[in-house]
């Protein structure tokens, strides 16, 4: 435990791809559960499954597992598990949508997906010098901040773009051993499903994504921060210097894995920044933006 912080809480990451007969049954019931048992993040339920992050005192999220499993459709869901303070979330959203990540990939069947790569075959991958090529199916700020060692990271602003990225960017690698990897393999399941539809001949996915990764095999192959999209920001796994922050401040160009959203709610832009920076700058990219009326009125992150 590092600095004797006292790790009451526990942070979950689920999904499963399952046919689920009535979500907004789900959603409704779900919510209310969760406000009674003091558990708060963000679930979303789809005719095609569940996606979920949340955080709770461990033994409301021994509870929650159990909640969650006692429906047939999730009694078999991988939970992802990590140690926390406090919660990491303020709210609770549960929510129904059309598809549990937004990717209009709605019509990519999950039979075509990569074969699941385990951390430790794509550590061994690494080890042996494979000759493969790998490859960030999450945005931009979130490859900024971390990446697999030689990962090619695309521009993407958001999820919807990876067929764009597929189609324009990536043909020439067709004939080539691919992996995807995302946080927690959920991105992966449709972007690798989308890339053997394409006739990608030899493609893998992370299972579990970098989460499970970084788990096992910290100080290895994966550079710098894991982000996350809750309170916490960031992740750090790992303690080698060289492989602790791969990110420079936008401001003061130190090394660092984190970031803040321009307080000015009419930029909001993702800035990456150092901590000193961050308050120096009162949360805010440019001094245009500081003069702006439109501020949040608390500061956050
Ligand atoms: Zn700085
Ligand atoms: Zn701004």
């Amino acid at each position: 435990m590092l600095n004797d912080k006292i790790m009451n809480y526990k942070v979950l990451l689920f999904y499963k791809y399952v046919e689920v007969e009535d979500p907004q049954r789900i959603v409704d019931e779900h919510l209310k559960w969760c406000l009674n048992n003091d558990i708060k993040g963000r679930v979303f339920f789809a005719k095609e499954g569940v996606n979920g992050t949340v955080s709770g005192l461990k033994e409301n999220i021994e509870k929650y597992k159990s909640h969650l499993n006692s429906f047939s459709e999730f009694k078999d869901i991988w939970f992802k598990e990590d140690d926390a303070e406090e919660h990491a979330f303020k709210k609770m959203h549960v929510r129904l949508k059309n598809e549990i990540v937004h990717g209009d990939l709605t019509n990519v069947s999950l039979k075509h997906g990569g074969k699941r790569l385990s951390p430790e075959e794509l550590f061994n991958f690494y080890n042996e010098g494979k000759d493969f090529i790998i490859i960030d199916a999450r945005n931009w700020y979130e490859s900024k901040i971390g990446k697999f060692k030689n990962a090619i990271v695309p521009p993407m602003k958001n999820f919807r773009e990876w067929k764009k990225v597929v189609d324009e960017d990536l043909n020439e690698y067709k004939d080539k051993t691919v992996v995807t990897y995302c946080t927690g393999g959920i991105r992966c399941e449709k972007a690798s499903s989308y890339m053997v539809e394409k006739g990608f001949k030899d493609v893998y996915q992370l299972d579990g994504g970098i989460f499970n990764y970084i788990k096992q095999f910290p100080d290895t192959y994966w550079e710098g921060g894991m982000f996350v999209f809750d309170e916490r920001r960031v992740v750090n796994p790992n303690t080698k210097k060289e492989l602790i922050n791969i990110a420079s401040c936008y401001f003061c160009g130190n090394p660092t894995s984190y970031y803040i959203n321009c307080h000015n709610v009419d930029c909001d832009r993702i800035i990456i920044s150092c901590h000193e920076c961050k308050t120096e700058n009162e949360y805010c990219c440019s001094d245009e933006c500081r003069a702006s009326k439109n501020k949040r009125k608390v500061y956050h992150g």
